[in-house]
């Protein structure tokens, strides 16, 4: 059996012709496929704005400035994500503030984020960061509410969820990154996640201001909008009035992303399907535990389950090529976040998780054959 990893890119030769295509043309950055890349996203996800940026972890950075994080701010997130969600805060020099996870769906725990809030007397905490992790969607209508009674801005990462969807109370279908009650979405072209770039990121909302000053924060801290420039020298002149970076994205990754866009929903569709194979295989099996069965708008990024002798279960899939993942370490059990005081016993619902977490194979290009390989091999470790 061929190695069967837990996620992989799929790229077609119309992908490969799109990216040529730009590598023979004038522009191999800021060119056309950037704003065209960026229009197609933002329709996808039914946002107003979108700003193409180099990777996930800049997206999250550029999020921070933008909503004027500071030292001495709070900022909640989970601690089952990957360490990039918390980072972010930190880059603007303030203190992440871990919540526990839900035990049946592994997001992070509106409750927990709420006692927190209402802990907070000195309302150091600014802002929230739920994860829609494994491409499960948070019910962001809940999380704007509790946001907005402690006027904290919420960032959704949505990394792991491009095309997937919660319903709210209306019982409307509302999309991952739409903007429609997070202030700001972020989404990485990482060539595990749904779309790959190679490298790339995705920031979305519906705030114009914010959209702009994303713009600028993304090259240099540049004004982007001629008509905001407060000096005028002539046609070379440009103006950098805030301190940003070089967070910006190539032409041809641009290219490849739109090109695989086109993609998205198919990709999303076979993910759905492998999911629903992975849950009536394994529905009635007492070892395995799922994170609450297959679910509506989920975007299936990851197939997550807890098992019993994980370790063992991961090692016995590597000697048969199937390479099984763990999503994820908590983020504060990481030496870095130790260093501040956290520790073991501290979220006990994400650390027991941990304990017994695996990430099953989910791309869309998995066969059936692969997949029945891999559940099989479950079973017999299990019957053994
Ligand atoms: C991949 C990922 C990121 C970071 O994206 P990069 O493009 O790799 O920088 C952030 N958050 C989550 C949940 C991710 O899965």
């Amino acid at each position: 059996m061929k190695k069967i990893p837990y996620g992989r890119q799929h790229i077609t030769q119309e992908d490969i012709d799109a990216v040529v295509e730009v590598l023979q043309s004038e522009w191999l950055t800021q060119g056309p496929n950037i704003k065209k890349f960026e229009e197609a996203f933002a329709s996808y996800v039914g946002a107003k704005y979108a700003v193409a940026v180099s990777n996930g972890t800049a997206a999250l950075h550029l999020n921070a400035m933008a909503l004027g994080v500071q030292p001495g701010d709070k900022v909640i997130t989970t601690p089952i994500t990957f360490v990039a969600s918390a980072n972010c805060v930190r880059y603007c020099g303030g203190e992440v503030v871990f919540a526990d996870i839900d035990p049946d769906t592994y997001l992070l725990d509106i409750n927990k984020v709420r006692e927190l809030l209402e802990a907070d007397t000195q309302k150091e905490i600014k802002g929230i960061i739920p994860v829609n992790f494994a491409g499960r969607v948070v019910d962001m209508e809940a999380f704007r509410a509790l946001a907005d009674e402690f006027g904290c801005w919420i960032i959704e990462d949505a990394c792991h969820s491009p095309g997937g969807y919660f319903i709210n109370s209306a019982g409307e279908k509302v999309m991952s990154g739409s903007g429609r009650y997070a202030d700001l979405a972020i989404f990485s072209f990482h060539p595990v996640k749904h779309i790959a770039a190679g490298e790339g990121g995705m920031i979305t909302t519906n705030d114009e201001v914010l959209y702009k000053k994303l713009l600028n924060l993304r090259t240099h801290g540049i004004q982007q909008d001629p008509t905001l420039k407060i000096e005028d020298h002539g046609v070379w002149y440009y103006e950098m009035q805030e301190l940003g970076y070089n967070y910006r994205l190539t032409d041809f990754q641009s290219a490849l992303g739109l090109s695989q866009l086109k993609r998205a929903d198919a990709g999303l569709q076979k993910r759905k399907e492998i999911a629903t194979r992975y849950f009536e295989a394994f529905k009635d099996f007492t070892p395995i535990k799922h994170q609450s069965g297959v679910v509506e708008g989920h975007a299936y990024h990851l197939y997550v389950i807890q098992v019993e002798k994980r370790k063992e279960l991961i090692n016995y899939l590597r000697s048969l090529n199937i390479f099984a993942q763990i999503h994820y370490i908590p983020a504060h059990l990481m030496p870095y976040y130790r260093q501040f005081g956290w520790k073991e016993g501290d979220l006990p619902m994400a650390e027991k998780y941990y304990s017994g977490c695996l990430s099953l194979p989910v791309y869309p290009t998995l066969t059936l054959e692969e997949q029945d390989f891999v559940i099989q091999s479950v079973y017999k470790f299990f019957d053994e």
